[in-house]
């Protein structure tokens, strides 16, 4: 099935989550299908906008045999995973289960189906904490929680069903992702949220008291974590340019996702007001366990070899998305 040029059907998982809901809105705009296979435990039927749903979990494999029977897919975007450090560092188990377990019964259900394409979502978590280089993606991975753990196993995976099934995919390892898609149709809604940008937009709005600065005591310039933000529109963009190698048949091969530039936390919340127009009320708490000190990308293979580009990942850009996102209500209606 996956050798006939006329098929653009996609398998989505997680496409009912954040990144997933705006990978599905460029699919969609790429002439592709795109079809949600989301269990909906943290994604949102109203994100799912641009292709039919299909509510399962990866954990079942009926559910899965029969989705890739129905819609015989060219490809898999796999999104779906549970994606926070500190859950991770309280429930491993949690993580293995979904993340590992989840990941391996789609690869054996996509390959005894015929599928043998994937574009998978990894993370900069797989690298660990390596005293502020920029990792690229010959790095050592060393991950510090079980949530970069359970994503390296699946890395894992990939290879070892490559060697032995033909299986051919395109691994992303994101750096931090944010922003909204600037139409606003999608953007990221998660309850309770955790991320940075988006609970700094909670705490401008007044859902929130204030926003917490884990750890003032980091060997960084002010003392607080570094991380490398990427839009959300232009990461997505990067996984309709690796679809496209896989459909090209251009084999396996990981990218990095970032802008190659760090920020610090306190940096962050200075560009605040720029794009939203308000400060952000905040204070100082403890580290968070299982935070690295800093992470930043290397991201010259994706813009070499794919071509990729960023358009909206300033700060003040991802800010003002997220910010004008938040004001639509988001899912809660
Ligand atoms: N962070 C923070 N307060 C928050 C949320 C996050 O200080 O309420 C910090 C966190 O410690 C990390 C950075 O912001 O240094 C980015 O965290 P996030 O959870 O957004 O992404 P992660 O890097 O864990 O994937």
């Amino acid at each position: 099935m996956s050798d006939n040029p006329e098929n653009k059907v996609v398998l989505v998982t997680g496409g009912a989550g954040y990144i997933g809901s705006h990978a599905c809105k460029l699919l969609a705009r790429g002439g592709y299908t795109p079809v949600v296979y989301d269990s909906l435990r943290t994604g949102w039927a109203q994100a799912v906008k641009f292709g039919p749903l299909v509510q399962a979990d990866l954990l079942d494999r009926a559910a899965l045999d029969a989705a890739f029977a129905e819609y015989k897919p060219c490809a898999v975007m796999h999104f779906a995973a549970l994606s926070q450090v500190g859950e991770a560092t309280r429930d491993p188990g949690l993580y293995w289960r979904n993340n590992v377990s989840g990941s391996l019964n789609l690869v054996e259900a996509m390959l005894d189906a015929g599928c043998t394409n994937m574009v998978f979502s990894s993370t900069c978590a797989t690298y660990g904490d390596q005293d502020g280089v920029v990792l690229d993606e010959d790095s050592a991975q060393r991950p510090l929680n079980a949530y970069g753990a359970s994503k390296l196993a699946v890395e894992g995976i990939l290879r070892d069903f490559g060697i032995s099934h033909g299986l051919n995919s395109v691994i992303f390892r994101y750096f931090n992702v944010a922003g909204a898609d600037p139409e606003a149709e999608v953007g990221e809604w998660h309850q309770p949220e955790t991320h940075l940008i988006p609970v700094m937009i909670e705490a401008v709005a007044g859902a929130r008291e204030a926003l917490v600065i884990y750890g003032k005591d980091y060997p960084t310039h002010d003392g607080t974590c570094i991380r490398d933000y990427v839009h959300v529109m232009d990461l997505v963009r990067a996984h309709v340019l690796g679809l496209e190698w896989l459909l090209a048949g251009r084999g396996s091969r990981v990218f990095n996702l970032g802008t190659g530039v760090g920020f610090s936390v306190a940096e962050v919340i200075a560009q605040c007001r720029a794009g939203t127009g308000h400060r952000v009320p905040h204070s100082f708490g403890p580290r968070r366990a299982g935070d690295a000190t800093a992470l930043v990308s290397g991201s010259r293979r994706a813009v070499e070899e794919l071509g990729w580009q960023q358009e909206r990942s300033s700060l003040k850009l991802m800010i003002e998305d997220a910010w004008r996102w938040y004001q639509t209500g988001g899912y809660s209606g």
